[in-house]
């Protein structure tokens, strides 16, 4: 809808809205692309798989990257948007560390010319040009299904499982999506009386070690009776599964996860994961820098869907890729697609 005029005086934003005196930088092929990722704590992804596959992305066009980590640190992930929007980065990739740092990148970013595109998380009310992520809501929903056959798996009970939550971070607008998905799938279960639910709980920022204080609560308060762990990354996973080998209660009670990270696809080979959800992180990692490459170079960039944003109401031109549910049956599928190495899996174990 926009008529952009690439390196002059005044240019369209992308709902027709005429904006006199912003010097759009992108388009001529100079300057950089920066990729600025949230941690390197709470999932394997943000300081291993996704640098190296974006940058392998950048470097197979010769586009000039810079990617940096905040380190979870928001004050920290401002300070990089800004620097690099001052060095003349003309596109930013950002996976927020909170929607206030994402919104705070975005808005410095449109009042530099610079076009924006989230990364993996949209940032609410944020208004970035191009959104790149996974169907989050499929991602849950294979979560929940995942958790009912393993729970089937394990035979006739006398009692209805109780099904504990930890979810993710409540401020990532991923874990809202991801527990709509799960609770479409558990919900009736529990309208039907064939699941109890147990304590559902958020985890701030996705941190781990806090996942297995809220666990250990959870356990005590249930005297142990926790009968499924609907964990919603493989980090919070392994903070449950810990707890549970510590009282023995490991590989009878089955633990969701997601990423497919090693240590997550370990505990499945080990039987005390039921499941993880595969995200190819590299398709994800394409599509995000071919949008970047085409923004970069002037060429006209292509997205597939359009995405609301569920405060402002907008939408974002989307590309959304499918996820795929790992069990101990089709681990294989994550080694196939290369994501892993078998040898990094089994190294000394199985
Ligand atoms: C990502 C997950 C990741 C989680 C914690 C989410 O936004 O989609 O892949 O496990 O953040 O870092």
């Amino acid at each position: 809808a926009a008529l952009v005029t690439m390196g002059g005086l005044t240019a369209c934003t992308d709902d027709g809205e005429k904006k006199v005196g912003v010097k759009l930088r992108g388009g001529d092929g100079t300057g950089k692309v920066g990729v600025i990722l949230p941690d390197t704590t709470t999932s394997q992804r943000w300081g291993t798989d996704d640098p190296k596959l974006l940058k392998a992305a950048f470097d197979a066009a010769s586009v000039p990257v810079e990617i940096e980590n905040a380190r979870g640190d928001a004050a920290n992930f401002q300070r990089i948007g800004d620097r690099m929007i001052a060095e003349g980065a003309t596109v930013l990739i950002i996976a927020n560390l909170t929607p206030e740092s994402g919104r705070y990148v975005i808005e410095k970013a449109r009042a530099a010319g610079v076009k924006t595109i989230d990364y993996d998380r949209l940032t609410v009310n944020g208004g970035a040009s191009y959104y790149v992520s996974f169907d989050n809501e499929l991602v849950g929903r294979m979560q929940g299904e995942g958790l009912v056959r393993c729970l089937k798996a394990g035979g006739k009970r006398k009692t209805p499982p109780r099904i504990a939550y930890l979810n993710g971070a409540p401020e990532d607008n991923n874990a809202t999506l991801f527990k709509n998905g799960y609770d479409s799938v558990l919900q009736p279960k529990y309208d039907d009386g064939v699941y109890l639910k147990g304590p559902d709980q958020s985890v701030d920022r996705w941190d781990n070690a806090v996942g297995r204080t809220i666990f250990i609560e959870m356990l005590n308060q249930f005297d142990n009776k926790i009968d499924g762990v609907l964990a919603a990354n493989d980090g919070l996973g392994n903070a449950a599964i810990k707890e549970l080998r510590k009282r023995g209660m490991n590989g009878t009670v089955p633990v969701t996860g997601q990423d497919a990270t090693v240590e997550g696809l370990q505990n499945i080979l080990a039987g005390d994961q039921c499941m993880t959800v595969y995200k190819p992180i590299k398709k994800e990692a394409d599509e995000a820098a071919k949008l970047a490459i085409d923004l970069f170079k002037g060429q006209p960039a292509e997205v597939t869907e359009q995405v609301k944003d569920p405060e402002s109401g907008a939408s974002v031109p989307a590309v959304l890729s499918k996820p795929e549910a790992i069990f101990k049956d089709n681990v294989g599928d994550v080694i196939k697609d290369g994501f892993v190495a078998k040898k990094t899996l089994c190294a000394g174990r199985f």
